[in-house]
């Protein structure tokens, strides 16, 4: 299963082509060190060390991450497996690109071993990702090639680096909404954990493509040429095959019926705007006619980690039953590499992709953990609350999304809209029913606050039942500026 090996002529090439001016000299110097540091040793595949590092950078590359990122790939085993110091690094590269090095490093030093170096690797990852989310992008490319290489390993540690990277790093990337990169690390984890059902998977898989693949790109060929009548010649068709491990948790969830997994090839459509994004929809639906209920809108209404694209099943020519994804070349990169395209819209300067509500959060839990290592420990279990338990959609009585933890209450949601309209919250219409402030919603809920203007400040018992940071801090906050906080600290004081 060994990937195709990189030479830094690749790298250079494919960021030549992929970036807007990018700094080649910086990653030719970083490679020429990485080069000559590793340059006695063998990785247990037998090939040069540089292959590693080589591999990471050339992945990092392809994500579009900064050129500084790319250069902290090639050099990020060098301060632990050669003579080089940080210093070194920090004088010939700058501070930004030793700083990264220096954190993949010190992450490098924990070891998954039953459930608590889990929780403590968790929280490593945690940490590393709030104080610069760039050091996990190193990390997953850092994993990817050593998945892709584990072959070499003895079988006791293929076990432990295919299960952390099944019970950890796929997590957080999906988290991060970073689908290709949460895919890869399962399938390949999922080689080495459950052996018997990855074959099983592949051989459905294979058999499948074989069958349906010449009518799907049947049904390629004539979509586009459909959306070329229309004025659309520019949209990409392209055909897209399920991914082993999330057919096989697919399967499972339908009792093995291979005939329930419409989506084993999906037809994907990239269009320039939104707008296409519909009428390439009209356009299908008036052809073929859609499967009832399988009509989804993520792009009016995305999902929890930001995935946006309109999905819809059709009976297309032959009988044959397609599952269409369309969306916008945007759209795409961010169900492709999440927050990692973020990052690189906003280099580029295009419009950044909005936000999603867990994003800001975590920018906010990066601001505060910079700032004071006071609570640190505290802040650490906030952000495993607030940041990676599933999220549910709430909506206004407008209609806009509110995207809240799971077990957010009326309350959390009344912060999430404004501090004033917590701080005077009264009462909470749920569906057009009054519930209690502490309800925990439930996804789809429509919520409507009453206020009362009167309202001094809000409850301080209410923080026995928020779930979002946001509510705690402001509930805090504003006590602190009651009568009873205020005559505390007179007493205090006097
Ligand atoms: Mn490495």
């Amino acid at each position: 299963m060994a990937e195709a090996t990189r030479t830094i002529d690749d790298l250079m090439r494919l960021m030549t082509e992929t970036y807007k001016n990018p700094d080649l000299g910086l990653v030719r110097r970083a490679y020429d060190l990485a080069e000559s540091a590793h340059h006695d040793s063998l990785r247990l595949t037998g090939e040069p060390y540089i292959v590693h590092p080589l591999s990471v950078a050339y992945k990092l590359a392809e994500m579009g991450i900064h050129p500084n990122v790319v250069a902290a790939g090639l050099l990020h085993d060098v301060i632990e497996d050669t003579g080089i110091t940080l210093e070194e690094v920090s004088s010939s590269f700058g501070e930004d690109i030793a700083a990264l090095v220096d954190s993949v490093t010190k992450l490098k030093k924990v070891k998954y071993q039953g459930t608590e170096r889990y929780v403590e690797n968790l929280r490593k990852m945690f940490l590393a990702m709030a104080s610069d989310v760039r050091v996990v992008f190193i990390k997953f490319a850092d994993r990817l090639h050593n998945l892709q290489t584990l072959y070499a390993q003895p079988h006791h540690k293929q076990e432990r680096i295919a299960r952390e990277s099944m019970d950890i790093y796929a997590p957080i990337a999906g988290r991060l909404g970073m689908n290709e990169v949460k895919g890869e690390l399962e399938d390949l984890s999922f080689a080495y954990l459950q052996p018997k059902e990855y074959e099983r998977a592949q051989a459905i898989l294979s058999t499948k493509v074989r069958e349906k693949g010449a009518s799907v790109s049947r049904i390629i060929d004539a979509t586009q040429k459909m959306l070329a009548e229309e004025g659309l010649e520019n949209a990409q068709v392209h055909g897209r095959v399920k991914r082993l491990y999330s057919l096989y948790k697919k399967l499972q969830k339908y009792d093995h019926d291979l005939s329930k997994v419409y989506d084993l090839i999906a037809v994907r459509i990239i269009v320039d705007d939104i707008t296409q994004c519909y009428t390439v929809l009209g356009i299908l639906h008036r052809e073929w006619r859609p499967l009832p209920g399988r009509i989804k809108d993520y792009i009016a209404q995305p999902k929890p980690n930001g995935y946006q694209s309109l999905h819809t099943t059709v009976f297309a020519d032959e009988n044959e039953i397609v599952e269409f994804q369309i969306r916008t070349q945007e759209m795409h990169d961010l169900a492709e590499f999440g927050v990692a395209a973020h990052w690189r819209y906003k280099q580029t300067g295009l419009s950044p992709v909005k936000n999603t509500y867990w994003m800001e959060e975590l920018a906010a839990i990066q601001k505060e953990l910079s700032g004071s290592k006071k609570d640190f420990l505290e802040q650490l279990e906030m952000m495993k609350i607030d940041v990676f338990k599933d999220r549910i959609f709430v909506f206004t009585p407008g209609g806009d999304v509110i995207d809240l933890p799971e077990g957010a209450t009326p309350v959390d949601f009344a912060y999430a809209i404004h501090s004033q309209i917590g701080n005077t919250c009264t009462a909470a219409r749920v569906n057009g029913v009054i519930e209690d402030l502490s309800t925990p919603l439930q996804s789809n809920d429509i919520v409507e606050i009453v206020t009362d203007k009167n309202r001094k400040s809000p409850n301080p018992d209410w923080i026995k039942f928020v779930k979002t940071r946001h509510a705690r801090n402001k509930i805090r906050d504003a006590a602190r500026h009651t009568v009873k906080g205020w005559l505390t600290n007179m007493i205090r004081r006097g």
